[in-house]
C-alpha cells in the first residue's frame, strides 16, 4: 500500500514548499515561510529587511511508515524601527503551522 502522503496536510500556505526529495524510507521538504515581511515582536513595526537564514529541522513527523523531514528556512529580520531595542528577530510561524500527519489506512 503506498502512503497517501498529501502535501497540504503537512505544509499549510503560511509556508512555500521549494523542493520534495523521496527516498526508500523518508521524505525531505524544503520550505519557507510565504510571507514579504514580518512585524517586530517588540515594537510591531513590519520589516522586509532579511539580515539571514538558518534552517530549522522538524523530523518528527511520522507518515505511514516514512520519516519526513521538514527543513524549514527560517528567516531573521532587521528592525530598523529608532527607537526599538530589539535589532534582529526571527520569523515566527503559528503553533497549528506544523503538525503530524494522520498515518494513512490501508
Ligand atoms: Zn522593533
Amino acid at each position: 500500500v503506498r502512503a497517501q502522503f498529501r502535501l497540504s496536510d503537512l505544509v499549510p500556505v503560511e509556508l512555500n514548499v521549494e523542493a520534495v526529495h523521496h527516498c526508500a524510507d523518508a521524505i525531505f521538504v524544503d520550505a519557507c515561510g510565504r510571507s514579504s515581511d514580518c512585524r517586530c515582536p517588540q515594537c510591531g513595526k513590519a520589516s522586509r529587511r532579511v539580515h539571514s537564514r538558518y534552517i530549522r529541522m522538524i523530523t518528527d513527523l511520522p507518515c505511514a511508515g516514512r520519516r519526513i523531514e521538514l527543513h524549514l528556512a527560517v528567516r531573521r529580520f532587521v528592525c530598523d524601527a529608532a527607537h526599538c531595542r530589539r535589532k534582529f528577530f526571527a520569523e515566527r510561524f503559528g503553533d497549528g503551522v506544523i503538525r503530524p500527519i494522520p498515518v494513512a489506512s490501508p
